[in-house]
């Protein structure tokens, strides 16, 4: 139970409200407001350069601040994760990237509080079609990495990119 930890009123009514089936829902006994609670959505991309190099994003912000991160972030609302996922890297990098290949998706949460939410994590292979990495919005640098040179599993955010770079590293590199 994450998403529910920090609720104690009905966002609808404002009822107090508990939570029902372990933390999986809730039901607003004053107005029948029902929610499900659910992992986030996120788009990331694998962002791969002529020289087999792969781009990593140092945080400027919490949660993870300063460690190295694959470039993306959270779906909006209705959005298609490929769009998800071009948008966030122009935000953050400035560059213009097409996702190729779908890689991988994996459970992860976004920080290691009580209440830190659970994030689904959806990975793509993606090429540069313009720019140069430019840091921007929550990106404090950016930096090619080859394959053999990533860096260590303590100074990479949350532990779905250890996973995933750790398996791109041994079928891509
Ligand atoms: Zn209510």
């Amino acid at each position: 139970m994450a998403e529910f930890a920090s609720w104690r009123h009905c966002p609808r009514c404002g009822a107090e409200i508990e939570p029902l089936g372990g933390g999986v829902r809730v039901e607003c006994a004053n107005c029948g407001f029902k929610h499900y609670a659910s992992s986030k959505p996120t788009a990331s991309g694998l962002v791969v350069d002529d020289e087999g190099r792969i781009l990593l994003a140092r945080r400027a912000i919490e949660p993870d601040k300063g460690k190295w991160d694959l470039p993306g972030g959270f779906l909006q609302e209705a959005e298609d994760p490929r769009d998800a996922l071009v948008r966030e890297l122009e935000e953050e990098t400035s560059m213009r990237v097409e996702p190729l290949e779908f890689f991988d998706v994996v459970i992860d949460r976004y920080g290691e509080d009580d209440d830190a939410q659970y994030t689904l994590n959806l990975y793509w292979l993606c090429r540069v079609l313009e720019g140069e990495p430019t840091p921007a919005d929550d990106v404090a640098e950016l930096r090619w990495f080859d394959a053999d040179q990533l860096p260590p599993p303590d100074e990479l955010a949350f532990r779905n990119n250890v996973q995933v770079l750790s398996r791109w590293r041994n079928e891509h590199a």
